[in-house]
C-alpha cells in the first residue's frame, strides 16, 4: 500500500522475528431460536422484531438455557477435540454499549463448556497441532446502524434482533507462527463446525467472526511479546492481509527502539492497514461473576454419550480414511472431504462403482467442473452419486471406453439420466465383440500397409497408430484392450519380440 502509516520494514528485519498469533472466534450456533428466549434467530426481519423482555432485558425477565443451543456447542466443542466439563457456569460480563441493553452479556469465565482442544493443520506440507484453549457459550449483542439513514451523519440507531443470538467463542493457544497458519486454522474450524452442521458459518452473514491477536518476538527468544488484538476480520482475506500488516507495523516499531502497546485495534481494508480502536480494558474491567438468574449447567455422562452417537464421522478421520481405505492421495482426499455433502456423495460413487479412484477423478474433475460452470453444489447435482457410480463400474468393466464416458457424462448432466439409458438411446455401446472387431481390424490393415511394414520392422510403437485407427473407425467405441490384443495377435510378433 503506498499511503502505508509506517515504513515497511526490511525482509531481514522481518526474518529476524517470530510472529506469534492466537485466534479467538465468535460462531453464531444454527438454532432457530434465541439462546435464553423463544424469539427467532432468523436474519433479515425489519428491525427490532424479533424481540421479547427476555432478550431486551427488561427487569424482572428471566433467562431460560435453550437445550438446542448447548447441544450444538457440545457438538461444535467434541468436533474441536475438547474434553466437555461436566459442569460450567454462566457469567455476568459487564459493559456499557448503545446495542447491549441488559448492561451486560452472558458469557462463561472460569468455567467454561469446553476445555484442552486441538486442530491439526498443514502448511507447506508440514502438519502443527494448535491448541484449542476453550470454547464457551455466550450469547450476542444488538448491532448499532451508523449509516443508511438520512439523518444518519447526526444519529444512530440500534437494532436489538440480534441480542441474545447463542454463539460460541473458541479461544486458540498463541500457537500459530504466520498468518498462513492463522489461515489454516481457521479454515479447519470453519470446516469442523459446518460438517457437524452446528454453524452455517456464513461470514457475510456475520455467522463467524475473528478476532486476531499477534505479537512478534526476537527469533530464540522464549517469552512472549506484548500483543495487540486486531477485532472484526469479517473474511479470510482480511485476516491474512490484517495479520502481515500488524506483523511488519510491530516489527518496524521494535526495530526502531519503540515498544508494542497492548491495544485493541481495527483493520481497514481499503489502506490495508490496522489502527488504534482503544488501549486494552483488563479483563477485570468487565466485573464478571456469576450469573445469578441460571443455575449452573451440567452434561451428564449420558447425554454426552447420546450426542456423540448422534454425529457424523469428523472430516479429519474420514480424510485419514479415505487415504488408507481407498488408496486415495492427501490432496485428493482433503479436496473430497472438505464439505459434507462432498463426502458423502464421493462415498456413494467409490461404493457403487467399486473402483474408489477414478471415482474420485470424476467427482474431482468432471463433475465439480460442470457444477462450477453452471454455480451449482454438488448437493444440488442433476446426475445423482448412484448414476456416476454405475458410470464409473461400466467404464471398469470395460462396456464403456474412457473417450465415450466423456460424451456420456454432460448427457447424464443435462438428463440427469443413467449412463445405460442414454447409452441404449444414442445406441453408444462399447463393442466388445470379437467378431465385428476382427472385421475392423482387417480394414486398417489392409488400408495401412506402410504402418504394417514398420511394425513388423521393429517399430513396435506404431501399433498405437493403428489401434487409434481402430477406435476411429468404430467412433470411439471399440474395447481399447482387445482392439490393441487383436491386432498384435493378427499382424504376428514384431522382428525384435
Ligand atoms: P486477554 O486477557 O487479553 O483476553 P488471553 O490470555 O485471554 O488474553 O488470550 C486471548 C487470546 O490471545 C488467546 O487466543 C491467546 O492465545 C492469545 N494470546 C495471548 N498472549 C499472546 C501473545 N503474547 N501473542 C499473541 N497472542 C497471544
Ligand atoms: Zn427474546
Ligand atoms: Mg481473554
Amino acid at each position: 500500500m503506498s499511503s502505508s502509516a509506517i515504513d515497511l520494514p526490511s525482509s531481514e528485519a522481518i526474518a529476524r522475528y517470530e510472529p506469534v498469533i492466537g485466534l479467538e472466534v465468535h460462531v453464531q450456533l444454527a438454532t432457530a431460536t434465541k439462546i435464553f428466549c423463544g424469539c427467532p434467530t432468523s436474519f433479515g426481519a425489519p428491525p427490532n422484531t424479533n424481540v421479547c423482555p427476555v432478550c431486551l432485558g427488561l427487569p424482572g425477565a428471566l433467562p431460560v438455557l435453550s437445550r438446542q443451543a448447548v447441544e450444538l456447542a457440545i457438538k461444535g466443542a467434541i468436533a474441536l477435540n475438547c474434553l466437555i466439563r461436566p459442569q460450567s457456569r454462566f457469567a455476568r460480563k459487564n459493559y456499557f454499549y448503545p446495542d447491549l441493553p441488559k448492561g451486560y452479556q452472558i458469557s462463561q469465565y472460569d468455567e467454561p463448556l469446553a476445555e484442552h482442544g486441538h486442530v491439526d493443520i498443514v502448511v507447506g506440507g508440514v502438519q502443527r497441532r494448535i491448541g484449542v484453549t476453550r470454547v464457551h457459550m455466550e450469547d450476542d449483542a444488538g448491532k448499532s446502524i451508523h449509516d443508511g439513514f438520512k439523518d444518519s451523519e447526526r444519529y444512530s440507531y440500534v437494532d436489538l434482533n440480534r441480542c441474545g443470538t447463542p454463539l460460541i467463542e473458541i479461544v486458540s493457544e498463541p500457537d500459530m507462527r504466520s498468518s498462513d497458519e492463522a489461515y489454516a486454522y481457521l479454515t479447519e474450524v470453519k470446516q469442523a463446525l459446518q460438517f457437524v452442521e452446528v454453524s452455517t458459518c456464513d461470514m457475510e452473514k456475520g455467522h463467524l467472526r475473528c478476532d486476531a491477536n499477534v505479537s512478534v518476538r526476537l527469533k530464540g527468544v522464549e517469552k512472549l511479546g506484548t500483543k495487540a488484538e486486531v477485532k472484526n476480520l469479517n473474511s479470510f482475506r482480511f485476516l491474512k492481509q490484517a495479520l502481515d500488516y500488524e506483523i511488519a507495523r510491530q516489527v518496524a516499531l521494535i526495530e526502531r527502539g519503540g515498544r508494542v502497546a497492548q491495544e485493541t485495534r481495527l483493520y481497514n481494508p481499503d489502506l490495508g492497514e490496522t489502527f488504534t480502536m482503544r488501549s486494552k480494558e483488563d479483563a477485570h474491567d468487565y466485573r464478571y461473576f456469576p450469573e445469578p438468574d441460571l443455575v449452573p449447567l451440567r452434561v451428564s455422562e449420558k447425554w454426552l454419550q447420546e450426542i456423540r452417537a448422534s454425529m457424523p464421522e469428523l472430516p479429519a478421520h474420514q480424510r485419514k480414511r479415505f487415504i488408507e481405505q481407498f488408496g486415495l492421495r492427501e490432496y485428493d482426499a482433503e479436496v473430497l472431504t472438505a464439505t459434507r455433502p462432498a463426502a458423502e456423495y464421493y462415498e456413494t460413487v467409490a461404493r457403487v462403482s467399486g473402483d474408489p479412484k477414478t471415482a474420485a477423478n470424476w467427482v474431482m474433475g468432471d463433475l465439480m467442473a460442470l457444477l462450477k460452470a453452471e454455480g451449482k453444489e454438488i448437493a444440488d447435482s442433476p446426475v445423482s452419486p448412484e448414476n456416476l457410480g454405475g458410470l464409473v463400474k461400466r467404464i471398469a468393466a470395460g462396456e464403456l471406453s474412457g473417450k465415450l464416458a466423456k460424451e456420456v457424462f454432460p448427457k447424464m448432466f443435462a438428463t440427469g439420466e443413467s449412463a445405460g439409458v442414454i447409452m441404449e438411446r444414442e445406441g453408444l455401446k462399447q463393442v466388445s465383440d470379437a467378431g465385428a472387431l476382427e472385421k475392423v481390424i482387417l480394414e486398417v490393415i489392409a488400408n495401412h500397409p506402410k504402418q504394417v511394414a514398420q511394425y513388423k520392422g521393429g517399430k513396435t510403437t506404431v501399433i498405437n497408430f493403428l489401434v487409434g485407427q481402430a477406435m476411429r473407425a468404430t467412433r470411439g467405441q471399440a474395447n481399447v484392450a482387445m482392439v490393441t490384443e487383436l491386432l498384435k495377435k493378427t499382424l504376428g510378433g514384431s522382428e525384435t519380440c
